[in-house]
């Protein structure tokens, strides 16, 4: 066989970054935290992923050392998968009459901080989100995603069973890439190169007295 040469209809190029859920001005969203599809056993995880990050150009992992010492604390970031449905400017939803899935959706991917997250747990106490969608307002700029949250009566999405299926075969294959949303994980060195700070050359540091003490045992 010859080498690699695919033609245009032979390669897919997908966009690097998904379109991410973001409250808009003017505009009031219904949308809907997606749990993962429950196993054979009817067991089922928590919709989050977190981690301890830094911003420097780009959001990188925290790796408790050089990156806490340049910028100063790490934040926590959290995402989850999302349906948003498609709705009129008031919130309603827009019917799609005599299809299987009576209405327009899009799963998406949510990206927030502590503070939205304690938002939405207060009203998970009360409201228990798995099984209720939420409506969203955005208060102020776009940039700042100050978002105010109502629960809706229920979850459109679960109401029957071949709703769910059609938003677990878009969500699950999501699922297990969601943690690139929150950042890259970077090499010390690559943090390091990222933040302008020389990298040692390969072999001439030895970083501490553990390193040390494996040498002198080879002597
Ligand atoms: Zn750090």
């Amino acid at each position: 066989m010859s080498d690699d040469f695919l033609d245009f209809g032979e390669i897919e190029v997908k966009p690097k970054y998904r379109e991410r859920y973001k409250g808009v001005s003017g505009e009031k969203h219904r949308i809907s935290i997606v749990y993962p599809k429950p196993d054979e056993n009817g067991k089922q995880g928590g919709p989050f992923v977190m981690r301890s990050t830094h911003y420097s150009d780009k959001y990188f992992f925290c790796k408790e050392g050089i990156c806490c010492e340049k910028l100063g604390p790490a934040k926590n970031r959290l995402a989850c998968i999302v349906v948003q449905y498609k709705t009129k400017k008031d919130g309603s939803l827009i019917k799609k009459e005599g299809e299987a899935i009576p209405f327009d959706y899009e799963v998406k991917e949510w990206v927030f901080t502590d503070t939205k997250f304690n938002q939405l747990k207060a009203l998970h106490n009360e409201w228990n989100l798995k099984d209720h969608d939420i409506l969203v307002t955005l208060k102020g700029t776009e940039q700042y995603q100050d978002l105010e949250f109502v629960p809706c009566r229920e979850s459109i999405w679960q109401l029957k069973p071949e709703f769910k299926e059609a938003i677990y075969k878009e969500s699950e294959p999501m699922r297990k890439n969601l943690t690139n949303a929150l950042g890259q994980d970077l090499s010390t060195d690559e943090i390091k190169e990222l933040l302008g700070l020389d990298v040692a050359q390969a072999g001439e540091v030895i970083a501490g007295e553990e390193d040390l003490n494996d040498i002198l045992a080879e002597v």
